[in-house]
C-alpha cells in the first residue's frame, strides 16, 4: 500500500518564479520516494451536462448526427471512470484537455463535480489542462427543443476558478501566458502540464481555433521548471492537448503544435523525453529521432469516443522505467454492479459502436449529397459509400481486429466505389485509414535516463 502524504504547508502560493529552494525543505509529498506509482491518462472527455440537453429534435439530431462522441452518456461514463479508478489505486488522475463539449459552462461545472468525486473515491490528485474546445467556444449551445441555442462558455479565469483543485492549487510553478503549470504529485516523476490551445480569436473566427501553439515566453519557462526539477532530482514528463509528433498524414495541420521543431527542441534540451497528449481521438504512439535523441508522443484516444478508453502508466522508481498500456471502460460492469436496467449501458460497447456507425454514415452521406462532385452518383451508391465510412470507422477505431476484418472491408462493394470516386478529403479519408496495419504501438516501456 503507497503512503500517501497530503500537502500540509501551504508553501505553494510562496512559490511562484524562479526560486532555488529546494522543495524537500518546504513540502511533503503526497506520494513519497520510492513508490511506484500509477497513472491514469485520460483525455478528450467532451462532456455535455444533462441541463444542457432536452427531449426535443434539437438533442436527437445531436445524437444522431454527431461527430462520433458519445455525449448522450457522458455523466454515466464519468460515474463508471470513477467507479473503476477506485478500483486501480491510481496516484494521479491526469486529463489531457477537452474537457467539455464545446466549452459550456455548465459542462465545466458539472466535470468538476465529478472530478471531486473521483479525488474523494480515489485519494488520487487529478490534473486537468485545457483543449481547444474548452475555452471561449462560439459553438457551445444547449439542446433542448427544436434548435440548438446558446449556452454561456468561460473564460481562461473561469477555467482556474472552476479546476482550483485540480492542478491550479497545488502548482508547483505557473506559467504567466498560458494555463499551464507544474505539478509534483511525487518526489521523483513531476507532470509538466502544457496549455497549448489558442482561444483569444475564436470570437473573430466563430469556431474554436483547431491548431495548437506554445508561446515563446512559455518555452522559456519551461527552462525554470526543468531547471527546479533538475536541483530536486526529479524526472519531468509533458502532458498537452495537441500532438508533440504527427500521428499520422491526415492528422498534421491543426493536430500537431505549431513549429513543433522548436517545441521538441526545448522539450530535449530540458530533459523530457515524453509527452502525452490528446486532440486526435486516436490511440497511437509515435516515437521520433531528434538529432539522434529519441522523443515520444503518447496519443491516448478520447473517452467519449468508442471503444472509450484511457492509458495506465506506471511509474517505478527502483529502474526509472515508464510503462504506459491502455485499458477500455468497463461500462456494462459499472452499470451491472449499480443495477442499471437500461440496455445501452449494458451492452455499452455494442450499443456505442452502433452509434459510432451510424453518426459516420449520417455525416458522410450529409456531405456527399452537398459534393457536386458526386452528383451523377445514385442515392443508393451513396448510401453504400456513407455505410462504408461507418464500417471503417467502427474496425479502425476498434484496432482493426485482426487481418480479417480489415480485408472483409476491402472486398465490399462500397469500397470499391471509393476506390473509382473523384478526389475528395473523404476519400483521403478512406484511403490513409484504409493504409493504417491495424498495429500501431498501443503500449510503451521506456527507461528514463539517470539523474
Ligand atoms: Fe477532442
Ligand atoms: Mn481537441
Amino acid at each position: 500500500m503507497k503512503t500517501r502524504l497530503l500537502i500540509t504547508v501551504l508553501w505553494i502560493t510562496s512559490f511562484t518564479s524562479c526560486s532555488t529552494a529546494h522543495l524537500h525543505d518546504q513540502a511533503s509529498y503526497r506520494i513519497q520516494s520510492g513508490n511506484d506509482l500509477t497513472l491514469l491518462m485520460l483525455t478528450d472527455i467532451h462532456y455535455l451536462s444533462k441541463e444542457l440537453t432536452g427531449n426535443g429534435p434539437a438533442y436527437d439530431h445531436l445524437l444522431t448526427n454527431g461527430d462520433g462522441k458519445l455525449v448522450k452518456y457522458s455523466n454515466e461514463m464519468m460515474q463508471a471512470f470513477t467507479f473503476e479508478s477506485g478500483m486501480k489505486h491510481p496516484s494521479a488522475v491526469i486529463i489531457g484537455g477537452d474537457l467539455t463539449n464545446n466549452g459550456e459552462k455548465q459542462s465545466h461545472l458539472d466535470l468538476a463535480r465529478h472530478l471531486k468525486a473521483l479525488e474523494k473515491n480515489t485519494g488520487a490528485q487529478v490534473y486537468v489542462i485545457p483543449g481547444n474546445h474548452d475555452l471561449l467556444n462560439p459553438w457551445a449551445r444547449q439542446y433542448k427543443g427544436t434548435h440548438p441555442h446558446y449556452a454561456d462558455a468561460i473564460n481562461a479565469k473561469q477555467f482556474r476558478t472552476i479546476y482550483k483543485s485540480f492542478g491550479y492549487a497545488e502548482a508547483v510553478l505557473k506559467d504567466e501566458d498560458t494555463l499551464s503549470y507544474l505539478a509534483a504529485p511525487s518526489e521523483e516523476l513531476w507532470l509538466l502540464m502544457l496549455d497549448t490551445s489558442q482561444y483569444h480569436n475564436n470570437k473573430l473566427l466563430g469556431r474554436p481555433q483547431l491548431g495548437g501553439r506554445i508561446p515563446p515566453s512559455t518555452l522559456k519557462w519551461i527552462e525554470t521548471c526543468s531547471s527546479l526539477a533538475a536541483q530536486n532530482g526529479a524526472h519531468l514528463i509533458a502532458v498537452m492537448h495537441h500532438s508533440l509528433l504527427d500521428h499520422n498524414e491526415l492528422l498534421k495541420e491543426g493536430f500537431t503544435v505549431d513549429d513543433n521543431k522548436y517545441v521538441i527542441d526545448t522539450l530535449l534540451r530540458n530533459g523530457i523525453t515524453i509527452a502525452f497528449s490528446g486532440h486526435i481521438h486516436m490511440q497511437d504512439i509515435q516515437l521520433q529521432q531528434h538529432n539522434s535523441k529519441p522523443i515520444y508522443d503518447v496519443a491516448s484516444s478520447a473517452l467519449s469516443v468508442y471503444p472509450h478508453q484511457y492509458g495506465i502508466l506506471s511509474y517505478a522508481p527502483a529502474n526509472r522505467t515508464l510503462d504506459y498500456k491502455i485499458t477500455k471502460l468497463n461500462m456494462e460492469l459499472w452499470s451491472k454492479s449499480t443495477g442499471l436496467t437500461n440496455p445501452e449501458l449494458l451492452h455499452f460497447n455494442h450499443y456505442s459502436r452502433s452509434i459510432l456507425g451510424l453518426q459516420s454514415a449520417n455525416r458522410s452521406l450529409a456531405q456527399l449529397k452537398k459534393d457536386h462532385l458526386f452528383s451523377g452518383y445514385t442515392s443508393s451508391q451513396l448510401q453504400v459509400m456513407a455505410e462504408f465510412i461507418g464500417q471503417l470507422n467502427q474496425a479502425y477505431f476498434s484496432g482493426f481486429k485482426g487481418k480479417v476484418e480489415k480485408a472483409n472491408l476491402m472486398s465490399t462493394y462500397g469500397y470499391k466505389l471509393w476506390l473509382t470516386a473523384p478526389a475528395c478529403a473523404l476519400k483521403d479519408y478512406v484511403l490513409e485509414l484504409t493504409r493504417q496495419d491495424g498495429n500501431q504501438m498501443q503500449q510503451l516501456h521506456l527507461q528514463l535516463p539517470e539523474k
